[in-house]
């Protein structure tokens, strides 16, 4: 195949993704994302199925007067009115199907061979009379006795077709049963060839690259693949398998199409699956210490291409599979040096969180990486160490925390209730202090490190004593309450620190001096 061939993607978002379960965009929304599609470069927009309501029409006649570079295409029945009321919309091409599969034949249609034979025909020379371009779909094509199908395509192609498109309706067909039905449809027409596959199986995509490489001209695709049960061809890893692993080009700008991608996710609200190829979140991502490590030497290592290709960046995953190098390599992003020791702590702390189920978000590490590079209070000895803490709360009962400490090496239990699991956790070590220190909580602090509920609660608090010692002390966990206590052990061990240190200064007074000072 030489590298010079052009694919056509006819985009169905609008139509075949519009019919994804719980979808239903308004005219203004399908104008909006019709001319995101027209910017991206796609050859065809098919806007909708007119027929089947007054806002379908709206919307397609929106699109078609938008002025836009692609072809705009609707749906219709091969039937008079269907194909009126979608040419009525100043459409530039008409997409006509009727099933040629027996089972549609003899359950759905209730229809001889010969009677559709004679209305595909019928249908695709009444609509040429109008002009435009005319698509014909033989529905369930993959599932029509292919001397049949044969058939179909020859009587529709002269009848003045300009492309015979081969729906895989229902998702069954394989790459080799695909590159039967398109040899069978060249052997019999010159029109261009269409693909039309569903993703039942997973091989929507692998289909479609089967059909062109069998000598179809054109796919229809839809953004994120969305689609009718398991959804269409995808539009972005079509185009991308077309280009990067065929050398076969298409008119789009594959740098929009992360940003179309997007706004085809907001307006339906079909989010994309994280694992989602080209435009999922983590298709660039690399977790994995030794894939980082690769990444960061030579991008090639572990990425199909460069992500900026299809407007993304790549990111590298703070979490239990990052290594030092990945770390290093995204604070360094973030403006930090951490010294070796320091880099030590914050990966373990990173590994920590990992460990518990959770990622780290870049805005997490930079916490920890200030917190940890900042303090450096790791490798204090401690004189107080939390040892267990359990929260009891709900609605209708009061919340309840029972704490216990380690105290200079003597296990110190209580159990309170509070106002809120927090306060009660606070209250508890307040009543085992009560009868070792005086430590007084003073200032609490209370800061969410990123907006999900997931997200790293950093607490600061400030503890004080009778004397009027005080102290600060931080905590960050993804446990608001756990973040808390483990805030207020870090000033109670502070300020213990600090008395002790005012103990010993007093021990250690300093001796009268024995003599006069020998002067200079
Ligand atoms: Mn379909």
């Amino acid at each position: 195949m030489s590298s010079e061939r052009m694919i056509r993607l006819f985009d169905t978002t609008l139509r075949d993704g519009e019919q994804t379960p719980g979808v239903s965009l308004t005219p203004q929304e399908k104008l909006e994302i019709a001319k995101a599609l027209d910017k991206l470069g796609v050859d065809a927009i098919e806007g909708g199925f007119p027929i089947t309501s007054k806002g379908e029409q709206q919307a397609i006649r929106l699109i078609a007067r938008a002025g836009l570079r692609a072809e705009v295409c609707g749906l219709a029945r091969a039937e008079k009115l269907d194909i009126d009321t979608a040419i009525n919309c100043g459409i530039t091409g008409i997409h006509v199907f009727l099933a040629s599969s027996d089972i549609h034949l003899e359950h759905k249609l209730h229809m001889t061979r010969e009677q559709m034979l004679k209305q595909a025909a019928d249908s695709v020379r009444y609509a040429k009379g109008f002009g435009v371009k005319v698509e014909f779909s033989a529905e369930d094509a993959t599932r029509t006795d292919i001397e049949f199908f044969k058939q179909v395509v020859k009587a529709v192609s002269d009848a003045g077709a300009d492309r015979f498109d081969i729906p895989d309706t229902v998702g069954i067909a394989t790459p080799q049963r695909i590159t039967e039905y398109v040899r069978a449809a060249r052997s019999v027409s010159d029109a261009m060839i269409s693909m039309h596959c569903h993703n039942d199986y997973g091989l929507a995509v692998a289909n479609s690259l089967a059909g062109v490489l069998a000598g179809a001209d054109q796919a229809h695709v839809t953004i994120n693949g969305i689609g009718e049960r398991s959804g269409n061809t995808s539009l972005e890893e079509f185009a991308l398998g077309c280009f990067n692993l065929y050398g076969w080009r298409t008119n789009a700008d594959y740098s929009l199409l992360y940003g179309t991608s997007r706004l085809v996710a907001r307006l339906t609200g079909i989010v994309i699956q994280p694992n989602k190829a080209i435009v999922g979140d983590n298709a660039f991502g690399h977790e994995s210490g030794i894939h980082t490590h690769g990444v960061l030497s030579n991008p090639s290592t572990y990425e199909p291409f460069d992500p900026a290709m299809v407007g993304r960046a790549r990111w590298l995953q703070a979490g239990k599979h990052s290594g030092r190098h990945g770390i290093a390599a995204q604070l360094r992003g973030m403006g930090l040096k951490p010294k070796e020791e320091s880099l030590r702590l914050i990966v373990d702390r990173v590994k920590e969180i990992g460990d518990k189920g959770s990622s780290v978000t870049d805005s997490d590490l930079y916490q920890i990486a200030v917190q940890i590079m900042g303090g450096g209070s790791a490798e204090k000895n401690e004189l107080v160490e939390l040892e267990g803490l359990e929260v009891v709360t709900g609605i209708k009962r009061l919340p309840t925390a029972t704490v216990r400490l380690l105290v200079r090496g003597h296990l110190h239990e209580a159990t309170e209730v509070g106002a809120g699991a927090v306060d009660a956790a606070v209250n508890a070590i307040q009543k085992i202090f009560s009868n070792i220190e005086t430590v007084r909580l003073k200032e609490y602090h209370l800061e969410a490190l990123t907006g999900d509920s997931g997200a790293v609660a950093d607490v600061t608090v400030k503890v004080e004593d009778d004397a009027g010692n005080y102290a600060s002390g931080r905590g960050m966990k993804r446990d608001i309450v756990v973040a808390s206590v483990e805030a207020i052990v870090a000033g109670t061990n502070a300020l213990l620190a600090k008395k002790q240190d005012l103990e010993r200064t007093k021990d250690l007074e300093p001796e009268k001096p024995a003599g006069p000072i020998e002067g200079i």
